[in-house]
């Protein structure tokens, strides 16, 4: 800090405010000085006295004692030297004359302590003392003045009154000059010490004058910026009021627009349905299924402008009711269920096993995101599979925090989009709209339903390789109830032998863990030659399987095959339950009482 300050530029104004600063701290050290004299003023004078009575109290005239003439010599002339200098600090402090006065009182001091111990040589250290004293003024000026008197004063009484100075009655004639020689010397480094120590404080007042200037040019700079920041502050409040106001405009001519408009689109696919049903030709059905097909596409995106719209406007508020989630995901992927089997995509779900169930959240919303997304993923796939997964948020402790991961094996989305396709009316690929159709809204809406959620959706991704899009949501749990719940399973399943018979890997992997978190032993098959192989050895052993879990539909040999194979084997106990990725109902071959099996 101080090298930056020191590299600050010396202008004329730091210059003269140096000066000031520094003629600000010399005056506080000169009256300080002078009241530190004053008070050793006062003091010597009574030590003065002091010692008088100690060393000489009273002297013989004839047969009388009397008072000695040192003991007046210290109380009236040490009280005389002693008051000029106090009247001075008292009157005027700091002054120069002042100081030039005490210097010259103090070196008078010194005489008289002299004069009063007889000349002894001891108390001459008084005068070197009173210098240094002196030197705490920080003039040298005022040594100058003290070694003056002090030169003079051995001058004089060198040559008239020796004993009192030198307690001898006769010396040489220039002892007064070794004498005086002392006080040069002495005054010579206390003279180097205070040039030494004026430089330093000429330096402090120096860097204080910068720091001051510095500080004065910061202050005023944040003085502007602030002003500036308010000014600023104020036009993008008067904006953002202006933004606000027009969204909200936006929102609202928007909500209605798509309100009146849906009306007469309800009407219009409502009779296009009526006149489906009436004798048409050929062509009239081909007219007719492209006019449906079109209103459909438009009332979807009237319905998503509303949605858009009811969200931004902040008119769209989520109901807090029951709901069981895995009822929700099953129906979800039932409804969807059938078109991605019409495509020949498998359509998996797999609701870990420790997800509460029993949900308190807006059921018809989590419906609307899920069925956006899985339909995407079924609308972007062609061959492979669409698995939704739903297990607890990792990153939080709450039980109702949920994580849903809707995983395709379709196109997927190049790097660049992976975050824009969550704007309204925005597709990865312009042509996807020739090819699959969509206006853009659906991830718009979702990414703003599952804020509403509490959550955040998210999408990973690459071009080729299908996409997996995420999301978390916070809903309540109906602790109570999902307590109740799954003890009953626990205990139906424990010690269970299951056989999974499925063609695909992931559905296995699905139904096995769902199997064993309800304590069933686990085995798989991938086909149904090795399913029959897997009951006939289990039988030939004496632990034949009692729950039998098979996809109807597989390659050579499909689930109904199997369950004909395995009833021609007569199996006792068998429960066997039917599983289909379509349209098809649920076949049961025999009763079952496990109510959580995924049905679809
Ligand atoms: P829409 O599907 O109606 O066009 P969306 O907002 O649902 O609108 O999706 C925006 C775009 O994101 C889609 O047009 C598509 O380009 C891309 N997209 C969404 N889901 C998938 C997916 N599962 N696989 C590949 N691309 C997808």
């Amino acid at each position: 800090m101080r090298a930056v300050i020191q590299e600050y530029e010396l202008s004329p104004d730091i210059v003269r405010r140096a000066s000031a600063l520094l003629r600000e701290m010399r005056s506080a050290i000169f009256r300080r000085t002078d009241k530190l004299f004053a008070g050793l003023m006062v003091f010597q004078w009574l030590a003065g006295i002091v010692a008088a009575l100690l060393l000489s109290p009273t002297v013989w005239a004839g047969e009388q004692s009397q008072t000695h003439i040192h003991v007046w010599a210290a109380i009236f002339l040490g009280g005389a030297i002693a008051i000029a200098p106090i009247a001075m600090v008292l009157a005027l402090p700091g002054k120069t004359l002042t100081r030039h006065v005490v210097a010259i009182a103090q070196m008078l001091t010194s005489g008289l302590l002299i004069h009063l111990s007889g000349g002894r040589i001891e108390t001459h250290f008084h005068y070197f003392g009173s210098l240094a004293f002196l030197a705490f003024y920080r003039d040298w000026h005022v040594l100058i003045t003290a070694s003056i008197v002090a030169a003079a004063d051995h001058f004089v009484r060198g040559q008239y009154f020796p004993q009192s100075i030198y307690g001898v009655a006769a010396i040489e004639p220039w002892r007064w000059v070794e004498h005086v020689g002392w006080v040069v010397f002495t005054d010579f480094f206390l003279i180097i010490s205070i040039v030494q120590s004026l430089n330093e404080m000429r330096g402090i007042a120096r860097d204080r004058a910068r720091l001051e200037t510095v500080y004065a040019q910061i202050e005023q700079e944040v003085g502007l910026r602030t002003a500036e920041l308010r000014e600023s502050g104020r036009d993008l409040v008067a904006a953002r009021e202006a933004a606000l106001s027009a969204s909200r405009a936006k929102s609202e001519f928007l909500s209605s627009m798509s309100h009146e408009i849906r009306t007469p689109m309800n009407a219009i696919l409502g009779m296009a349905q009526l006149l489906e049903e009436t004798p048409l030709n050929r062509d009239q059905k081909k007219y007719l299924e492209i006019m449906t097909n079109n209103g459909d596409a438009l009332l979807d995106l009237i319905n998503g402008i509303l949605d858009l719209a009811r969200i931004e406007s902040g008119r769209l508020s989520l109901e807090e009711a029951g709901f069981d989630l895995e009822t929700l995901v099953d129906g979800t992927v039932e409804t969807l269920g059938v078109r991605a089997h019409q495509k020949g995509l498998e359509m998996l779900a797999h609701v870990m096993p420790d997800v509460p169930h029993l949900l308190v959240g807006d059921r018809l919303r989590l419906r609307q995101v899920l069925l956006n997304l899985i339909g995407n993923a079924v609308k972007f796939t062609d061959t492979g599979q669409v698995l939704l997964t739903v297990e607890r948020d990792r990153e939080s402790a709450v039980a109702g925090h949920l994580h849903f991961s809707v995983v395709d094996t379709g196109i997927g989305i190049a790097k660049d989009k992976l975050e824009e396709v969550f704007s309204s009316f925005t597709q990865a690929d312009s042509s996807t709209t020739r090819r699959y159709g969509g206006s853009g809204l659906g991830l718009a809406i979702v990414r703003r339903l599952v804020a509403l959620m509490g959550g955040r959706v998210w999408v990973e991704s690459e071009l080729g390789h299908g996409s997996v899009f995420h999301f978390t949501a916070h809903f309540q749990v109906q602790t109570d109830a999902s307590v109740e719940k799954h003890p009953t399973v626990t205990v139906m399943l424990s010690g269970v032998r299951a056989l999974v018979v499925d063609d695909n890997f992931t559905n296995r992997l699905i139904l096995r863990e769902m199997l064993s978190s309800r304590g069933a032993e686990v085995d798989e098959a991938e086909d149904g030659p090795t399913a029959l192989e897997h009951i006939e050895r289990a039988r030939i052993s004496g632990i034949p399987y009692q729950l039998l879990l098979l996809d109807c539909q597989m390659p050579a040999m499909d689930g109904f095959q199997v369950a004909e194979g395995v009833k021609a084997g007569a199996e006792e106990g068998l429960t066997v339950l039917m599983l289909s990725s379509d349209d098809l109902k649920v076949q049961l071959r025999a009763r079952v009482n496990w109510e959580s099996m995924h049905t679809w």
